[in-house]
């Protein structure tokens, strides 16, 4: 991610301060929920001027071509006040750049997790995210893909930090293939291989150890067996995994585990 400020400069005369944040509040939106902008952003005044901070996916400023039509409106709307042209200013120069080309044998993963700021469809073979607004895509299809993710997120921090019938919610939401979220997630995939002609698998998180401990207690307190799920087989087909990592770098390599090809799916490797 790379840090980056754009300056709105001064109120235009024509209308007051909060038209004026409110509109720099719209194009900004549009490029956040476009992922031209990544995370989220910041409005703040300094010397009456209007500035907003946020992160890039790329060096280079959010790029026209890419504009949505959405972000293309509020541009416009902004520019009719009298406003002059956002001007963009990277702040960083170690951050790294999302992918804006895929290559023949791009193959996607789609994963993310509470801490992750950037895209979510990542390439496995560069282990990098891709830049979602090179892949075509319809507002509803770019709606659900900026939804899933948010809400990806959110069930991740709350898995992470929450306890007892609420921890066991969460982790039934990441780990089931057939949850409300895989479900979404899982066609958002679909969509994405049948536009890009490359594979797109849906990450799906396990934890072995935690599963262990909930059917333990559950044995205790319901003083009946519980079978613990047969975790050489895929959850989705029931056919057996294929265990070998997809990539090399060893932070990876636990990461993206066991596949099954035709049900599209890619697992952790799960100790023990
Ligand atoms: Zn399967």
């Amino acid at each position: 991610m790379l840090m980056a400020r754009v300056k709105f400069g001064k109120c235009p005369s024509a209308i007051d301060t909060i038209v004026f944040d409110d509109l720099a509040h719209t194009f900004m939106a549009a490029l956040l929920r476009n992922w031209q902008i990544l995370h989220q952003y910041d409005l703040c005044w300094l010397d009456d001027q209007m500035f907003a901070y946020t992160l890039l996916p790329t060096a280079a400023p959010p790029e026209p071509q890419y504009f949505s039509e959405w972000t293309n409106q509020a541009l416009n709307k902004l520019l009719e006040t009298g406003a002059q042209i956002p001007l963009w200013e990277l702040l960083d120069d170690r951050g790294s750049d999302e992918l804006l080309s895929l290559d023949a044998d791009t193959t996607f993963v789609l994963f993310t997790h509470f801490l992750d700021k950037h895209s979510p469809l990542m390439c496995l073979k560069s282990v990098t995210p891709v830049a979602p607004y090179i892949i075509p895509k319809t507002v509803e299809v770019q709606d659900e893909f900026y939804s899933w993710t948010n809400t990806y997120r959110d069930i991740d921090s709350l898995w992470m930090s929450s306890s007892g019938a609420l921890e066991s919610a969460m982790y039934a939401l990441l780990s089931n293939p057939s949850s409300e979220l895989s479900k979404q997630g899982r066609a958002l995939c679909k969509y994405i291989e049948s536009v890009t002609n490359r594979p797109a698998y849906y990450f799906l998180f396990t934890d072995m150890e935690k599963k262990r401990e909930w059917k333990s207690s559950m044995r205790t307190e319901d003083n009946r067996a519980v079978e613990i799920d047969d975790l050489s087989k895929c959850p989705s087909c029931s056919e057996s995994w294929i265990r070998q990592s997809l990539i090399e770098q060893p932070k990876f390599r636990d990461l993206f585990y066991y596949q099954c090809h035709p049900c599209r799916l890619i697992g952790n490797h799960i100790p023990g």
